[in-house]
């Protein structure tokens, strides 16, 4: 596949950008692969990828039911930020936001990552305490991140009011290197350079059963036709309930909406992510202008892939006491998108009880940000049994008691 350089642009330019080749290949399913991915949200792509480029296994198949992006890798918010307090969730959130750091680089793809920072506000003595603990915890993992105060707070988003009579800002957590990527370019990223290593990309083919013998997997059932595989990876977020039951087990996830909005585009007036998890409502302003705003999940478990007017009015009410600017704005488009939480808001990386099968799922409202780490990890998990970075966020922690609890950090967080 041709490189994506200035060059490149300027010689399609003399041309009339007559020689751009398709981004990714179109191409009919093979018999059999090595390993197969199902879903081709960032998570599954990320894991191929990584299949191929640190594990060199690239005979893979990444199967997807609709478009690749279409779930929640496209619909999300793109907060990227590793601030967790846990040990293992601070080791694979950084390794995904330093992976991000040279993301554009490494796929030959610009994804736009913007390490603008990110604050979590504290609006209550409780969340004071918590962060401040983060912050400890984080200066202890290597994660660098910093309590600040309320001062500090108004010089970095001046459209803040951090003195409302509900909530003031008594201060946040600051990650000056956390911040937002195109989602939707993460995606096509993954796939481009998955497709140049000869993986097969199948978008419209849906999985519907998953075959098996004496306790391994043997391949799976889809719109298209059987596939028979060595390895199968389950990466399919909201939907992972119907793909474990599938293959013949039970997941400790539930799947519910989560949904966010934009307002019209407006003149640049933010520039740094900013979360109130207290309120429920976090924004941040797209490089369009629209300030992108989003809160928490449903009241009830769905598989609703819209927004709902309820939404908006609980989300721009939790949030205009802090950015009264928002009172005057019109705001432009919803969606929802159906993300999978765990009891212990952590994710799961793991085998299965069945043979040569592996699950990533449970990232809930917060997987974006952990999409290249997890990637890096599960096909480590796939191709050698075992990941460092994925011991702890198996399925048999469930069974142990030994949750990683993030609710804090992943709570209504994103
Ligand atoms: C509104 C919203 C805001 C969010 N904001 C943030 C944020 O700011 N920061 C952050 O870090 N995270 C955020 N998230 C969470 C984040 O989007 C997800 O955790 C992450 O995108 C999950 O990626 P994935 O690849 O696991 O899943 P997905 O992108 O959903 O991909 C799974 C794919 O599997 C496919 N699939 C399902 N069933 C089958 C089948 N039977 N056969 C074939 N294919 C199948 C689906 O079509 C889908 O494309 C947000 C989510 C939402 C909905």
């Amino acid at each position: 596949m041709k490189r994506y350089s200035a060059f490149a642009i300027a010689r399609e330019a003399a041309r009339y950008h007559q020689g751009w080749e398709r981004a990714w290949a179109a191409r009919a399913p093979k018999k059999k692969y090595d390993a197969i991915i199902i879903g081709a949200g960032g998570h599954g792509l990320a894991t191929a990828f990584h299949l191929g480029k640190t594990q060199g296994i690239k005979n893979v198949a990444i199967i997807e039911k609709g478009w690749l992006g279409g779930g929640n890798t496209g619909r999300n918010t793109t907060i990227i930020r590793s601030n967790y307090l846990q040990d293992p969730s601070a080791a694979i959130y950084e390794k995904a936001r330093s992976l991000y750091e040279t993301l554009s680089q490494d796929l030959n793809y610009n994804v736009m990552f913007s390490p603008r920072g990110v604050i979590m506000l504290a609006q209550t003595h409780h969340e004071v305490r918590g962060y401040q603990r983060t912050a400890h915890a984080n200066s202890m993992q290597g994660v660098t991140t910093e309590w600040i105060g309320p001062g500090r707070v108004k010089e970095l988003c001046p459209i803040m009011n951090i003195e409302g009579p509900r909530y003031p800002v008594l201060g946040g957590l600051w990650q000056a290197r956390g911040g937002t990527a195109r989602h939707d370019a993460v995606a096509w990223g993954y796939a481009r350079a998955c497709s140049d290593m000869g993986m097969d990309v199948i978008q419209q083919c849906e999985v519907t059963g998953i075959r098996q013998e004496s306790g391994q997997v043997t391949g799976v059932t889809t719109t298209k036709g059987d596939i028979d595989c060595d390895k199968l990876g389950i990466v399919v977020a909201g939907h992972s309930g119907h793909l474990a039951e599938m293959a013949g087990f039970r997941l400790p996830i539930e799947s519910v909406a989560l949904q966010a909005l934009v307002s019209e585009p407006i003149k640049p007036c933010m520039d740094i992510v900013v979360m109130a998890n207290t309120v429920h409502g976090y924004m941040s302003q797209s490089d369009k202008g629209e300030m992108v705003i989003g809160g928490g999940t449903d009241g009830y478990n769905n598989y609703t892939q819209r927004g709902s007017f309820h939404h908006i009015e609980e989300t721009v009410r939790a949030l205009v006491e802090t950015f009264p600017m928002i009172s005057r704005l019109k705001m432009l488009r919803q969606w929802g998108g159906i993300v999978d939480v765990t009891g212990d808001r952590s994710p799961i990386l793991s085998k299965t009880p069945l043979g040569n099968c592996f699950i990533n799922c449970g990232w809930g409202t917060g997987g974006f940000k952990a999409i290249p780490g997890s990637g890096f990890a599960m096909a480590e998990l796939m191709a050698k049994g075992h990941s460092p970075l994925t011991e702890e966020f198996g399925l048999n922690r469930f069974r142990e008691g030994r949750f990683i609890d993030e609710s804090v950090a992943a709570g209504v967080a994103h």
